[in-house]
């Protein structure tokens, strides 16, 4: 079988891309928000919109990663406001 790529449209290949698929469980936001607060502290992107869009929304969740955010700058002696700033941005 071949020609099993179809065309994709900008448009759906946009939609694709923003789209951060299936919805996390705080379970499953908590299993990697150790991964996520790690990335926020570093320059590079987090790659994890499906998280940030989970923080964004879970109150409890969100005040979790800050939570975090500022212990694991504290322990590593990092300035956390570039990383707050991050967890802030949507
Ligand atoms: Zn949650």
């Amino acid at each position: 079988m071949t020609g099993q790529h179809r065309d994709l449209t900008p448009e759906a290949a946009a939609r694709l891309t923003l789209d951060p698929g299936p919805w996390l469980s705080c379970d499953d936001c908590f299993e990697q928000m150790d991964e996520f607060v790690d990335r926020l502290l570093t320059d590079g992107p987090t790659g994890m919109p499906a998280l940030h869009a989970h923080l964004a929304g879970c109150g409890a969740c969100g005040e979790e990663a800050r939570s975090l955010l500022l212990l694991v700058a504290a322990d590593e002696g990092i300035d956390p406001a570039p990383g707050l700033r991050r967890l802030a941005e949507d």
